[in-house]
């Protein structure tokens, strides 16, 4: 059966297709001030290179910051749901999610069986998310994606704020008046974004084993800096799917279970039909 989840976030869409339970495709595109826009590309973007259209797909489930401007979505699912899901099915394992993505930041534990048994989530301030970490590389004239690898050559990490992205920018561009080593500021936010994401993980208390979620889970830099502030090692699940596309892939397994609901239901009708 062909499923698929659609995660529609603030900076990024993502679709993954899945079949019999195996992600067939998956996609990633930068989000468009239309929420629609972002679902239909990402999604026109997955199914490129498969023989599918969209009429092949049995059940879609939305998720994201747009998940109710997904047009061909038949059921939003909150991305907190979706995230514990997609880590989830990674490894059952799995207790505590951490996501970082575009605008927000959660901590999300979950129960055994995958469900969501708490979470907290910071949404007030930039610290700590995508888009600071955006705001800080542009400062830096340097690509979000060489934040990580640049921050782990650094001899020492430079003080940066962990509490605000406003106080954080004056005191990168301070920084670099100062004429400190690029790579020692770099340290420094990713330092600072892995303290406030501690400080969060520290609120509902961690429990092993912990996942990584979002596009800023990419930052070897805020992996291997978190791992220190929350002495573990994180979980890696590169080898089975992009850690950013998470949460399409938690909206797909809900679908599936959707469909297979629907299924069901036809079937109990069909034979109650039959046997009356
Ligand atoms: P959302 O779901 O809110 O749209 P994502 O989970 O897609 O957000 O994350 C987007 C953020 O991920 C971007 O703001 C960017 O800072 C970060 N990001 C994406 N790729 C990388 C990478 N390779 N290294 C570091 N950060 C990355």
């Amino acid at each position: 059966m062909i499923v698929a989840g659609c995660d529609v976030g603030s900076t990024t869409g993502k679709v993954v297709i899945m079949d019999d339970g195996n992600i067939l495709s998956h996609s990633l595109v930068p989000s468009r001030v239309i929420c629609e826009d972002t679902a239909v590309e990402a999604m026109n973007n997955a199914l490129e290179g498969t023989d599918l259209k969209l009429e092949d797909i049995e059940y879609i489930v939305g998720t994201g910051y747009g998940r109710v401007n997904i047009p061909f979505a038949r059921k939003n699912i909150t991305e907190i749901s979706c995230h514990g899901m997609g880590a989830f099915w990674t490894s059952p394992e799995i207790r505590t999610v951490i996501d970082i993505g575009g605008q927000d930041c959660k901590v999300i534990k979950l129960e055994p069986n995958g469900k969501v048994r708490e979470f907290v989530m910071n949404e007030k301030c930039a610290a700590g998310t995508g888009r600071f970490m955006e705001d800080t590389a542009l400062a830096l004239s340097l690509a979000v994606e060489e934040l990580g690898p640049l921050s782990l050559k650094a001899a020492s990490r430079a003080s940066v704020s962990a509490q605000c992205s406003v106080f954080a920018e004056t005191e990168v561009i301070s920084l670099m008046a100062e004429k400190r080593p690029l790579e020692e500021i770099v340290a420094g936010i990713n330092d600072a974004v892995a303290s406030r994401l501690a400080g969060m993980v520290l609120r509902v208390g961690m429990e092993e084993q912990v996942v990584l979620s979002g596009g800023v889970s990419k930052n070897v830099g805020v992996i291997r800096f978190l791992q220190e502030r929350m002495k573990v090692e994180f979980v890696d699940v590169s080898e089975k799917v992009d850690p950013q596309l998470m949460g399409a892939l938690g909206a797909a397994i809900f679908a599936r279970q959707r469909a297979d609901k629907g299924e069901r239901r036809t079937r109990r009708r069909r034979s109650r039909a039959e046997n009356a």
